[in-house]
């Protein structure tokens, strides 16, 4: 098997692999001015999609372009979510350079669109591929991949501890190689459990004072999460941003889901703003939470919060993710400050920070690993691939790190 890593080597964004130069796994895209995407434009005969995020997904469109259509393969919500986040790209860059797409490209998606579910085996450009259940976001998958000769086992992005909206990884098919995600090879994320008692603790000790709390949160995955929390510990709730059509989306896919019934409660336990009339400046006054993209406070509503609550010192912001370097969501939480639409203001609301990740951390990734103690590892997907995989070398694993263009036979 022949494998060429397109992105998302030795770096987190732009994830892409292609295999036996016909079959590609992933095209995203990594955020940024300029946005990157990955080093090659391939011309595939078939792509297969793990999830539903930018740093996945987010280029795919652009591989319908011309008389291009290699069949596109992922999860029902998957497919959904890359639909979403194209729309969204198109209205934050169509039509400038940094759009790697057009419309009409966005429109052929769905010509070439099959969806599969978890353990149901299908034929992509002449290799047999199954997904299973990643436990990162609904409908991601680790992607395991044959080709008569070798096995290959994509884990892509994955969470070992279940979350409230999707349960845990376990699936661990047998593979010959694995490309191994490695966000967080040196972190030790607290319980979920105890994260999220002192999340919603925080929470109500702010409400009692009669202050409001903003939670900048993901769309894709987080939103959801946060408002199960707000819903599971009886804490009424808005929802704001681009996560109000993700959750009505979800309901529709009851099966990627770990208990639709709570999603359903959570759902109606949160009130969905139009931000119609003012509603938001409003909102922002009430003795109230808001769960509101984006998550890195680089868009989406919580550009009207924000500014709205950070003079009051009762007020709270919880932060309810990884907050990349140059974000203003990072910049908020290191000099306490904020830069919305250019404007550099001082915050005098409380701020917090919540590791309510998505992905495993260093035990998770060697949890999984421990299974595939006879294959071929790959890190990939991480700030410190090389160091990761280097430490797996002393642990008596045959690991490397393969950089961004790089090839290798396995
Ligand atoms: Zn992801």
């Amino acid at each position: 098997m022949h494998i060429r890593f397109l992105g998302g080597a030795r770096e987190v964004g732009r994830s892409a692999i292609l295999v036996n130069d016909r079959l590609l796994l992933d095209y995203g895209m990594k955020t940024g001015n300029p946005p990157q995407y990955p080093v090659d434009a391939p011309d595939p005969d078939a792509v297969v999609v793990s999830h539903g995020h930018l740093d996945h997904v987010g280029a795919v469109p652009s591989l319908l372009a011309g008389d291009r259509r290699p069949p596109i393969h992922w999860t029902p919500p998957t497919r959904e979510l890359a639909l979403v986040l194209a729309r969204d790209t198109l209205k934050l860059h169509g039509g400038t350079y940094d759009c790697p797409f057009t419309e009409q490209e966005v429109k052929r998606v769905t010509q070439v669109s099959q969806t599969h579910g978890y353990r149901e085996t299908f034929e992509a450009a002449g290799h047999e591929v199954t997904f299973y259940n990643a436990g990162h976001i609904p409908g991601s998958a680790h992607v395991l991949v044959d080709d008569g000769d070798t096995r290959l086992f994509y884990t892509a992005d994955f969470h070992t501890e279940s979350q409230r909206l999707v349960s845990a990884s376990t699936a661990r098919p047998d593979a010959d190689v694995v490309v191994c995600e490695s966000t967080y090879s040196d972190v030790e994320h607290d319980p979920r459990q105890q994260t999220e008692e002192r999340f919603v603790e925080s929470v109500r000790t702010t409400l009692w004072e009669g202050g409001t709390v903003v939670v900048p949160a993901f769309a894709i995955g987080r939103t959801q999460e946060m408002l199960m929390i707000c819903a599971a510990h009886d804490v009424d709730c808005y929802v704001d941003g681009m996560g109000k059509g993700v959750t009505r989306m979800l309901r529709q896919h009851p099966e990627f889901v770990r208990d639709p019934d709570a999603l359903r409660r959570a759902k109606s336990n949160a009130r969905f703003v139009t931000g119609r009339d003012g509603q938001r400046e409003r909102i922002a006054d009430q003795n109230t939470v808001v769960v509101t993209t984006s998550g890195m406070l680089s868009g989406g509503p919580a550009m009207t919060y924000v500014p709205a609550v950070r003079a009051n010192p009762t007020n709270k912001i919880a932060m309810t993710g990884y907050q990349v370097e140059g974000t203003p969501g990072r910049e908020l939480l290191d000099r306490g400050r904020a830069e919305i639409d250019g404007r550099v203001m001082p915050v005098s609301a409380q701020v917090e920070s919540y590791d309510f990740s998505a992905h495993a951390d260093r035990d998770g990734l060697l949890d999984l690993l421990g299974s595939y103690r006879d294959a071929q590892v790959l890190v990939n997907h991480g700030d410190r691939c090389e160091a990761f995989a280097e430490e797996l070398g002393g642990e008596g694993f045959d690991a490397s790190a393969p950089g961004p263009g790089d090839e290798l036979t396995v």
